[in-house]
């Protein structure tokens, strides 16, 4: 068996916005999986979210930028927003790991994600490629989820490891609720994350 160099975790998502609920599972996940570096690595256009209303990447850029400052095991790749067309997860590893092959990929990812895997392109592509670093979120009962990694460990031979972290119910859907309707996001997102979205009047019309 190789031995790989640095453990970096992958956070992917559409971040629109990002918020705690993300910052926390990053923490979370480099905590518990000791990662030396997590990459968040926000969407391009996603097949998943054709219907709701998605900031361009470079705004979602910055907010993740704004998001992340202060964390210097945090870092911000724009990969899946330079690529044309839609991007899919195991393409995205499959770059990564042929970037940098001396890494261990860890990508990390809420419960939904986890029961919604087997729907994802090539899932065996992207499980081939890292372990999985998961979270329980909202209302799926951590029963569910490990059944769920159970059954992708036998099916395509995941690695998965189910996180410790305070349940919270904090979702970018809410958020985006909350702001259309003038309700106050403070406290769900870092300061300057919300500092900037009331400045730009983002999600608000
Ligand atoms: P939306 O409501 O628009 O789907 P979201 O809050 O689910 O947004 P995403 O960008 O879709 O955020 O999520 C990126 C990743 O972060 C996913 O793997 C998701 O499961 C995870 N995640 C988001 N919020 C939480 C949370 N509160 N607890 C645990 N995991 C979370
Ligand atoms: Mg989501």
């Amino acid at each position: 068996m190789t031995i790989k160099s640095k453990k970096i975790g992958i956070m992917g998502g559409t971040f629109n916005p990002v918020h705690m609920g993300h910052l926390l599972l990053a923490e979370c996940a480099r905590e518990q999986a000791k990662l030396d570096q997590i990459l968040f690595i926000p969407s391009g256009y996603s097949y998943m979210k054709e219907d709701q209303n998605v900031l361009s990447g470079a705004e979602r850029l910055k907010l993740v930028s704004l998001s992340i400052a202060d964390n210097p095991y945090f870092s911000l790749s724009d990969m899946e927003l330079t690529r044309d067309g839609y991007t899919y997860t195991y393409e995205t590893l499959e770059l990564l790991c042929k970037d940098n092959p001396d890494a261990a990929y860890f990508f990390i990812t809420g419960a939904d994600s986890l029961l919604s895997l087997d729907r994802w392109k090539f899932p065996e592509r992207i499980l081939s490629n890292c372990s999985l670093v998961t979270a329980v979120r909202g209302d799926t009962e951590l029963q569910e989820v490990k059944v769920a990694a159970e059954r992708l460990e036998k099916k395509y031979g995941a690695h998965i490891l189910l996180l410790d972290m305070p349940r919270t119910d904090i979702s970018s859907t809410d958020i985006r609720a909350r702001l259309a309707s003038g309700r106050s996001i403070r406290y769900m997102v870092p300061e300057p994350v919300a500092q900037y979205i009331y400045e730009k009047q983002l999600f608000i019309r």
